[in-house]
């Protein structure tokens, strides 16, 4: 169980109703989502008056979850958002660690006076918060807003909203409890099914409610664009700006796909490597002890955790697959330890 710092003052802090907003990251993930309603929940019930900000918009598979429609988007909203900041008493940060992550949002709340509370579960963070709940080995920020509610003696006011938010959260950081488990973890999700959580339907409203252009996006990164490079370990899937045109999708939708090239027996890392309109962008994955957390965050400006990672290059498509295919040499013995 991790511990956080000030937490009294922080408890004291929260037991008269406050302005508090809730932020997290650009291109939000079940988990960001998922700890962010959880949070906005809770709060909420406390009677605090709660807003939830992201820099852009959450994928379409997460528009069930009770409170999403309620997320303002900030590089769509900016205006409303940068009031509702400037406002707040309390600013938390869910699932992420930095601010230059989440760019004018960031630029907006680094000045800001008010405390901020970080709670994350990514290497590094950046120390600009009051209040910092931060275990990289959590397997999700979900897990880490369970933890808070312990620590604030608040089990009992999990709801099924609640519950029902903090399992997805665990439940895509996980790949369904594929990687990051533990029997901490375990126990967590058995006191959430305990509270009502439908854990069969929550798998089902995340896994199975894809449209069929995303199935068939899917097949064609696996059947034309994937390259195996059997002497690293390693897989490629690359996606170029015509292929999102014509399969009209946009980024949210090809979340997951880089995870199915580490079915192969022999790949260890899977990189997924898709131009955006304005840079190129790397989703990147690994198997067991093997970190692409260093690729990411030497070559790539980016970071994230030891099995998962991005980062982005200002090169173009071609370029930004030559360099990532460079950098594998290096790591030749590594990966055939690994
Ligand atoms: P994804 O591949 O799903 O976009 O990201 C995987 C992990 O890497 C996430 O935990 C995310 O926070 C982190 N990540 C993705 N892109 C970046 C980036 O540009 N910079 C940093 N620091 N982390 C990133
Ligand atoms: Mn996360």
């Amino acid at each position: 169980m991790p511990s956080m710092e000030h937490l009294k003052e922080l408890k004291a802090f929260l037991s008269i109703p406050k302005d508090i907003v809730i932020t997290t990251h650009r291109n939000p993930d079940g988990d960001a989502v998922g700890s962010s309603l959880a949070l906005f929940h809770y709060l909420s019930q406390m009677g605090h008056t709660v807003r939830v900000m992201a820099p852009s918009e959450y994928p379409d598979f997460l528009s069930w979850m009770p409170g999403a429609t309620e997320i303002l988007v900030f590089d769509v909203h900016t205006e409303q958002g940068t009031e509702w900041l400037q406002r707040a008493d309390m600013i938390f940060v869910l699932d992420y660690n930095d601010l230059e992550r989440v760019d004018r949002m960031g630029e907006v709340i680094a000045p800001l006076k008010c405390p901020k509370v970080m709670i994350d579960h990514h290497l590094f963070p950046d120390p600009f918060a009051d209040y910092v709940l931060s275990d990289t080995t959590a397997s999700s920020t979900c897990e880490l807003i369970y933890d808070f509610m312990v620590m604030m003696g608040h089990l009992d006011r999990i709801d099924p909203k609640i519950a029902d938010s903090l399992f997805t959260g665990i439940l895509t950081d996980t790949g369904s409890f594929k990687y990051s488990t533990s029997s901490k973890l375990y126990r967590i999700v058995a006191d959430l099914v305990d509270r009502g959580v439908d854990d069969v339907r929550l798998q089902d409203l995340i896994f199975n409610s894809m449209d069929e252009k995303h199935l068939r996006l899917l097949g064609h990164c696996l059947y034309n664009r994937m390259e195996i490079l059997e002497e690293y370990h390693t897989g490629i899937i690359t996606l170029t700006k015509e292929d999102y045109e014509k399969y009209s999708i946009s980024r949210g939708d090809t979340e997951g796909i880089v995870n199915f090239m580490l079915k192969l027996k022999n790949v260890k890392v899977a990189a997924f490597i898709h131009e955006q309109p304005t840079i190129t962008k790397l989703s990147l994955r690994s198997k067991g002890d093997f970190s692409v957390q260093e690729i990411a965050k030497m070559h790539f400006k980016g970071g994230g955790h030891r099995n998962a990672s991005g980062g982005s290059s200002y090169a173009g498509l071609k370029a930004t697959v030559k360099k990532f295919k460079s950098l594998l040499p290096n790591y030749k013995t590594q990966l055939d330890n690994a």
